[in-house]
């Protein structure tokens, strides 16, 4: 499992710092080597989140849709989970910020400007960056994807404490 998941673990990191080299070139209004291959940041995300979504689900099974990332991140370092949630507040504001400057010029061109890339590509960081956490997380602590179950034959998480289900404590599985 955790073979399978390296080249993509490698892929996210690759797309995340390619994510950020456009960010700042987009905010610097200059277009980056390549003009509007850059967008193909924008396919490459479909490509590392799809095994994500699979791998961060199995970890999760079982557990509070509020606790996803607080349990699929387990095996992350603390620093990468805040930097992650300070990445996605930016890029909200990044796109707020885009949607409402984008709104003044009317132009019904379709090309690719350094403001489309600046406004699009806080949100591949975000997914890149995610998806990167995500997979370092499960690389390091492979125990998260172990199947476990209550006495009543629930699936639960290896992070719950008790059963969501029917509420029986879980015995701490050993490491
Ligand atoms: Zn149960």
């Amino acid at each position: 499992m955790s073979s399978l998941l390296l080249p993509f673990m490698v892929l996210a990191a690759t797309g995340f710092v390619l994510s950020v080299a456009a960010h700042i070139f987009g905010l610097l209004g200059k277009m980056p080597p390549g003009g509007s291959l850059v967008m193909g940041l924008h396919a490459g995300i479909f490509v590392v989140w799809l095994p994500t979504v699979l791998v961060a689900n199995r970890v999760a099974r079982g557990i509070n849709r509020k606790d996803f990332w607080k349990v699929v991140l387990a095996g992350s370092p603390p620093w990468m989970r805040y930097a992650l949630y300070g990445l996605f507040a930016y890029a909200v504001c990044n796109f707020v910020l885009f949607i409402l400057t984008a709104g003044g010029n009317n132009h019904a061109s379709k090309a690719v400007t350094p403001e489309t890339i600046r406004g699009f590509s806080g949100h591949w960081m975000v997914f890149y960056g995610g998806a990167f956490a995500t997979l370092y997380s499960i690389l390091r602590a492979p125990q998260l994807l172990r199947e476990r179950q209550c006495v009543n034959g629930h699936a639960v998480s290896s992070t719950n404490a008790y059963c969501p289900t029917c509420g029986n404590a879980l015995h701490k599985q050993p490491d």
